[in-house]
């Protein structure tokens, strides 16, 4: 089953798979949706009561223009650098799912107003390396004597759970089309320039009487020539065996690793299956 990577980046890919059936490229576009994992705010405990600074004496009331249910809501979508090696589940983790540093990490917010919170007053307590990704996304804004001092604890958890765990984003999978060209009786010379000049990517060419493809692989299925040339000499069709897979992630886990974990999941399922059904007698 040849996969020919047509571009990597840290948090994206496009992939071209070949031999694959529908369902199997299928398999793997919904394990990287649903079940690659990753460490998202879980529990956050807000300070309740007035809050006194120090330095200058002033108090502060605890509260924000928000409930604090949207600010954790918020405080749960920030993408947080994960590597799976290090972390591991709750339920699986040694200490018993009572919390330890390869199950969970804690950060502390503390700002007083008026001031904009962004995610990178959401600070990591310990491992500076598990900053969160995005420095910059506004979580709320308080107002002048509005503070908020509370500790959020992350764990790892995958989208089957919530969204907030969603590693890959924009998952898509498409056949890769396959244009077909015969010409038909009646189809001129002149109809199939034009048609060759619809392409939106040029990719058909028409020389010495015939129209060809130059590079199937740009298609884009727009369906031009195929509305340009009334006379159905050119088709495009969708390959059944031939998929582009590509996706993009949060940050959280590079594509590559999010891709690995995703195909070793997968496989670990399947040998699962195997065995479960092999020891039917
Ligand atoms: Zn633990």
């Amino acid at each position: 089953m040849p996969v020919t990577i047509q571009g990597l980046t840290p948090r994206s890919t496009e992939l071209e798979l070949e031999g694959f059936t529908a369902s199997q490229a299928n398999a793997i576009r919904r394990t990287l949706l649903s079940d690659v994992p990753k460490l998202a705010i879980e529990d956050v405990e807000f300070h309740l009561g007035p809050i006194r600074d120090e330095a200058s004496g002033k108090d502060y009331d605890s509260s924000t223009s928000m409930f604090d249910e949207a600010v954790a809501l918020r405080l749960g979508l920030l993408p947080i650098p994960t590597d799976l090696s290090q972390f591991r589940r709750k339920s699986e983790c040694s200490c018993g799912g009572a919390g330890c540093p390869h199950c969970q990490v804690m950060f502390s917010i503390d700002k007083k107003g008026p001031c904009t919170v962004y995610a990178k007053d959401v600070v990591p307590l310990g491992d500076a390396s598990l900053a969160i990704l995005e420095p910059d996304v506004p979580i709320v804004r308080l107002g002048a004597r509005q503070a908020l001092l509370a500790y959020a604890t992350a764990v790892v958890g995958t989208a089957r759970e919530h969204a907030k765990w969603q590693v890959a984003q924009g998952v898509g999978l498409s056949p890769r089309p396959h244009v077909k060209i015969q010409r038909k009786e009646g189809c001129s010379d002149a109809c199939l320039k034009r048609t060759a000049a619809s392409c939106p990517v040029n990719i058909l060419e028409f020389s010495a009487g015939r129209l060809s493809v130059t590079d199937e692989t740009k298609c884009i299925d727009c369906g031009a020539c195929v509305e340009t040339c009334e006379h159905g000499s050119i088709r495009i069709e969708p390959d059944s065996e031939r998929f582009f897979l590509k996706f993009e992630t949060d940050g959280s886990l590079s594509a590559r690793e999010a891709l690995r974990f995703a195909l070793k999941d997968l496989r670990r399922r399947c040998e699962e299956l195997r065995e479960v059904v092999q020891a039917i007698p």
